[in-house]
């Protein structure tokens, strides 16, 4: 063996230190372990909302909780439709299925993988009452485009961005795009308490109906279960919210790293044969990169998915894409689409592609050295060449 040995000792996920452990203290000894008479859920939202030039954060259980809560504000409801890419986690869709609109599922970029806004276009109809562009892996859908589809349509916008915390789309920052959006702090988010929400509000009137759906329809400071508006309890408690607060402090110089070593990476795996990296695209002018994805085009699903396995054995934290939605049972038990999988597939024939052939690895790769990019490459090159 003349081969160097490899140092694939990648930073852990989740990252905490002594910011969360007094937070966690802070939260304990406040006394109040709920937002109502606590501070660290209204201090996040805050600190929050300043951070993405949000004019409100609302703090919730999880990201699926939040896509429901945004479409629910925007108005959606039983019949109506919510168009989705083909391409993304199910909760996209699952959010729009619970609320009983009908999901949509449209076609995907090949390049960015994000949704293909002629497409979405092409699929309005005079029920249809929200667009849900997901930012895939920290890379901003085309927020140009869509705006003016939505201008010239009347379909708000609510942006997926469970993949974009710290994101920027022509040096505006995702709270100032003027559209609801969504996050997520589950366990492998960019910042994560384990579980939990966040939506950004344009306009306070969003904001306050959000707030009252999010706690059960009863306002701040009701005492005598006067019950304004119907909703749930989509509530995050004050341990979270203190986790992520100090989550929040460290994100902009995690950001930073990966944003150094996602062109690097893009660059050395672009130059192994039959790989596509994720394209880089200028106008999202600050990327916070979720998953650092590549395409094998051509490759079929089965040999994809050995890929994966050998990128794992070989130490990798190596993961296959999202199936697209519309392939999924869970898809079809209510809220479907009148079309057949086949006819949806048939408009789809990027997300076909795409859903097979591609491969993401966790975050926390992109925290490594300048080294490790050399490692990555060098690995996927080997697996990919060992393939049968
Ligand atoms: C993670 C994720 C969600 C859902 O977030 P949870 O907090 O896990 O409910 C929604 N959309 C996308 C694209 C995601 O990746």
């Amino acid at each position: 063996m003349t081969e160097s040995i490899r140092d694939l000792a990648f930073p852990a996920w989740p990252q905490y230190d002594d910011t969360e452990r007094e937070g966690l203290i802070r939260a304990l000894e406040q006394g109040q372990w709920w937002r109502i008479g606590g501070n660290e859920v209204n201090l996040f939202e805050e600190e929050f909302a300043q951070y993405h030039g949000a004019p409100y954060a609302l703090a919730v259980t999880n990201g699926t909780h939040a896509l429901e809560l945004a479409l629910e504000v925007l108005g959606v409801t039983r019949g109506s439709e919510v168009i989705v890419p083909a391409f993304t986690f199910i909760s996209s869709s699952q959010a729009a299925q619970r609320l009983g609109a009908v999901a949509v599922p449209v076609d995907v970029e090949p390049d960015s993988y994000n949704i293909d806004v002629a497409a979405a276009a092409a699929a309005i109809t005079d029920r249809t009452s929200a667009i849900m562009p997901v930012h895939i892996a920290g890379l901003v859908a085309d927020m140009d485009a869509l705006a003016k589809l939505s201008a010239d349509s009347g379909v708000p916008i609510v942006q997926d961005a469970a993949h974009a915390h710290g994101a920027q789309w022509q040096g505006k920052r995702i709270g100032e795009l003027g559209s609801v959006a969504a996050l997520s702090f589950q366990n492998g988010k960019l910042m994560t308490a384990g579980e939990g929400g966040a939506v950004l509000f344009p306009d306070a009137e969003s904001y306050e109906l959000g707030f009252l759906k999010h706690s059960c329809g009863r306002p701040k400071t009701d005492r005598k279960y006067f019950h304004r508006t119907s909703g749930s309890n989509f509530r995050l408690n004050e341990f979270s919210a203190s986790v992520l607060r100090a989550q929040l402090k460290r994100l902009d110089g995690q950001i930073d790293t990966r944003e150094q070593r996602w062109p690097l990476l893009a660059g050395l795996l672009a130059a192994v044969p039959g790989v596509v990296p994720q394209r880089i695209d200028e106008r999202t002018t600050r990327n916070p990169h979720y998953m650092a994805m590549f395409r094998v085009p051509g490759l079929s699903e089965e040999r994809r998915n050995e890929l994966v396995d050998d990128l794992i054995a070989r130490g990798l934290p190596a993961f296959v894409a999202f199936r697209a939605i519309y392939r999924s049972d869970g898809f079809w038990e209510h809220s479907a689409p009148a079309e057949t999988v086949e006819q949806i597939a048939a408009r789809c024939p990027v997300t076909e592609e795409v859903f097979r052939d591609a491969i993401w690895l966790h975050h926390r790769t992109l925290l490594g050295t300048e080294q490790q990019m050399h490692h990555i490459a060098d690995i996927v090159a080997e697996a990919l060449a060992a393939l049968p």
